[in-house]
């Protein structure tokens, strides 16, 4: 085939053959982002659910830059610094209580793998060979091999598909069908004997913004408890207030034996990520014997400057008008979402906390939809930014968005849906 690009970037999720040109960005402030040419674009979807406060967000900017004149990087084995000192002590005083170790990494898929690795190293080290993972079906975890091997299976990763381990998968908890969801748990918990249940709280990003009630959630956690199954909590999209709280398992009451946060750790400013765990994990690896380390590591783990971001995120979440400001942005949306309710162009119209999402009634449900990659196209040309997981529209926001923006948003979409349906 006939090349059209000009660029030898071979970008994230794109079919250069289908989507030739990129739209340069030049700058960010705020609820947008501005093209080379002097467009203002609404990120309506947070540069991919990573910007929490806003673009360029002044206090973390600063942080940075303040960071960038001290410290750059250190060797983060055998070494420590003031930045990952006060993060870790932070998360510990915000995260649900009972988790008490802080492992930094870099990204969500390897907050992820780090997850696995410690609850594969627990069972080894207590003896109790376990290596079994469950999951929950249309889970999305990250794109390296452990994390396509706990996700759903599709065309995402059919070619990788040799290489993936193998892994029990409990039903989606829709509506209705919560029990059989939660029965599924229990028998895989009893039948394989798993070291670990993953699971995304409350909301599956990508596997379509499904979303399932907090009391599941909560089921969930007593099931692996009852089992001894570690409970791994993958937080990566719903952290830093998506939900409406500052961690999802928050509304369930849920402390996870194991959680992973990454995405808005640093306000969506820098790659960082960590992997919190309870006493009982860490325990397990501490010892004389050197082949009970934590084998594992990155080449920018806690990397200073990104501490420095995350620091300052972390401020921001202890002052009440960030809370607020989440609560006025799930206000909005409740009320944008409405526009839709008896719109038969739509379906399944649904909000937890700051995110909403909806269908579309198309011909070929799922990723690979046909409307996917022409709403796609319709949102590139116009002046907001929103990416369609196939059939599936959602609104994810940077919470400095106003009322006035989301109007702007709705409006998009509603002329989107007609242009293309
Ligand atoms: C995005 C995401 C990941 C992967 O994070 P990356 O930083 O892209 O590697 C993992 N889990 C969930 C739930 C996610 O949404």
């Amino acid at each position: 085939m006939m090349r059209k690009t000009d660029s030898p970037i071979w970008h994230p999720f794109t079919q250069h053959a289908l989507q030739p040109e990129m739209t340069p960005i030049a700058r960010g402030e705020g609820a947008y982002v501005y093209t080379a040419d002097g467009r203002r674009i609404i990120d309506a979807i947070a540069s991919w659910w990573v910007v929490t406060h806003g673009h360029c967000h002044p206090p973390i900017v600063r942080a940075i830059q303040e960071q960038a004149e001290q410290l750059d990087q250190v060797i983060f084995a055998g070494h420590t610094h003031e930045p990952a000192e006060q993060v870790a002590a932070a998360l510990l005083e915000l995260a649900p209580p009972g988790l008490a170790h802080v492992f930094f990494s870099d990204s969500g898929s390897t907050s992820v793998e780090v997850a696995l690795k410690m609850a594969l190293g627990y069972f080894r080290n207590i003896g109790e060979p376990r290596t079994r993972i469950v999951v929950m079906q249309h889970s999305y975890h990250g794109d390296t091999i452990g994390a396509m091997s706990i996700g759903a299976r599709g065309v995402f990763n059919a070619a990788y598909e040799p290489l993936l381990f193998d892994v029990a998968v409990v039903p989606f908890p829709a509506p209705g069908r919560e029990q059989a969801s939660l029965d599924a748990l229990a028998a895989a918990c009893e039948r394989d004997r798993p070291a670990a249940f993953i699971v995304e709280p409350l909301v599956l990003g990508a596997g379509g913004m499904l979303m399932y009630p907090a009391s599941v959630l909560a089921e969930m956690r007593r099931i692996c408890t009852a089992f001894g199954v570690l409970f791994i909590a993958d937080e990566v999209m719903t952290g830093w207030g998506r939900t409406g709280t500052l961690f999802a398992c928050e509304q369930a009451d849920v402390v996870p034996d194991i959680a992973c946060y990454a995405k808005g750790l640093t306000g969506g400013a820098m790659p960082l990520a960590v992997t919190l765990c309870r006493a009982e994990i860490f325990d397990a690896h501490y010892s004389c014997d050197r082949t009970r380390t934590f084998f594992h590591s990155s080449s920018y783990t806690a990397n200073p400057i990104a501490c420095a971001a995350a620091r300052a995120n972390l401020e921001l979440w202890r002052q009440p008008e960030t809370r607020a400001r989440i609560a006025s942005v799930a206000a909005s949306q409740e009320r944008c979402l409405a526009r839709f309710r008896y719109d038969e162009r739509f379906s399944d119209l649904r909000r937890c906390g700051t995110i909403t999402a909806l269908d579309l009634h198309a011909d070929e449900p799922g990723y690979l939809a046909e409307v996917g990659p022409k709403l796609q196209a319709f949102f590139r040309g116009s002046d907001v930014l929103l990416r369609p997981l196939g059939d599936t529209i959602y609104v994810m926001p940077p919470y400095c968005v106003t009322a006035g923006d989301l109007e702007t948003i709705y409006a998009a979409i509603d002329e989107a849906v007609d242009h293309v349906v």
